[in-house]
């Protein structure tokens, strides 16, 4: 089998930002851009318009900026393969990839399989339910939307996450709630204590949303309070997950380290993993920033290391 310079594995921003920059430096990349993992083009494919990605005033669709991103790749020469990785073998050199059809070696990798929102099995949070009906998991992507415009908005989550997108939610909703599974806060004191005092937030402490209804769009929402079991009904436009993300490392096996949260350990500044020759950009090494734009820069930042690893260890000239 012949040794290949570059697998990249992921097919969000950092994956064919890494893509184009590897292919125009002739490294003739393959791209594993996934299938049964997730929707080809990532967590952006599940949002609507994007309006903070540079480039575009007028905003651009998230499944369209994918489809350029891809295309871009694709000019420059990389293979793209509609298949997920399934095993890895970075234990001896060249690295061994397995996908579900394909099997490569090779002398790097980069890794941006990117992080899922977590979310919840509540009734009438499905794909063929509620779900980017005024159910999501991202307000910073979704929250502009007309659907949510002074409209009464809830955010599940007690973290920082959930405290942000509540605050963030606020430009848009009447009044947003958010609802806490416990008594107490998880974010950082600070970013508790802006939810706290917001004049458009109330925290619903130890309740859950138990169902989520509607005709075309989120109307009601269910919501039960674990301590007394009392449910009350209220009305809704936008239900927005915010219990914290995934990263997509499972096929890794633990083969490079990983951060007790999942993610995976990158050098500071650099896109290197404990592995040499094994890179890591985007979401899956990035549980604070998550934003389309950070994770294109690392893609970018994952092809320039990978380039000058395979000048400096001799497999490229
Ligand atoms: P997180 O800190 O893990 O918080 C997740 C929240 O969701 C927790 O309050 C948790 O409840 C709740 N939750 C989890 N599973 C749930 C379930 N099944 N049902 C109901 N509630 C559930 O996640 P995050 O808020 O996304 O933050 C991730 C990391 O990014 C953190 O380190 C955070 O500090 C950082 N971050 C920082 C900023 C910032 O500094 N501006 C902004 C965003 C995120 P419990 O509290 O009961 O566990």
């Amino acid at each position: 089998m012949d040794v290949k310079n570059l697998i990249i594995l992921g097919s969000g921003p950092a994956a064919y930002t890494a893509a184009i920059y590897a292919a125009r430096a002739n490294l003739f990349p393959i791209l594993f851009e996934g299938f049964m993992s997730g929707p080809i083009g990532g967590q952006l494919m599940t949002t609507t318009e994007i309006e903070n990605f540079p480039g575009f005033p007028s905003g651009i669709l998230g499944a369209k900026l994918m489809e350029n991103m891809q295309e871009q790749s694709k000019k420059f020469g990389t293979t793209l393969l509609k298949e997920d990785c399934v095993k890895v073998d970075f234990s001896k050199k060249p690295f061994n990839i397995q996908g579900t059809s394909n099997e490569f070696l090779t002398n790097s990798v980069i890794i941006a399989t990117g992080a899922n929102a977590k979310k919840l099995d509540i009734p009438g949070a499905g794909e063929k339910e509620f779900w980017q009906k005024g159910v999501t998991a991202c307000a910073i992507c979704d929250g502009a939307a007309p659907i949510f415009r002074d409209k009464v908005l809830f955010v599940i989550g007690g973290g920082d996450t959930a405290v942000e997108e509540a605050i963030f939610l606020t430009k848009y909703g009447k009044k947003v709630y958010i609802v806490h599974r416990r008594d107490e806060l998880k974010a950082s004191k600070i970013m508790a204590q802006r939810a706290i005092k917001h004049p458009k937030i109330e925290i619903l402490w130890n309740s859950e949303i138990v169902a989520i209804k509607g005709s075309d769009f989120v109307e009601i929402v269910d919501i039960k309070n674990n301590k007394t079991n009392k449910i009350t009904s209220m009305q809704a436009a936008g239900v927005f997950f915010a219990i914290g993300h995934k990263p997509n490392t499972d096929f890794l096996d633990h083969q490079v380290d990983m951060l007790p949260n999942g993610y995976i350990k990158v050098e500071k500044g650099s896109t290197r993993t404990s592995v040499k020759g094994v890179f890591a950009a985007g979401d899956v090494q990035d549980p604070i920033y998550r934003q389309a734009i950070t994770a294109a820069g690392s893609g970018c930042m994952a092809a320039l290391d990978v380039e000058k690893y395979l000048s400096e260890e001799g497999y490229i000239l």
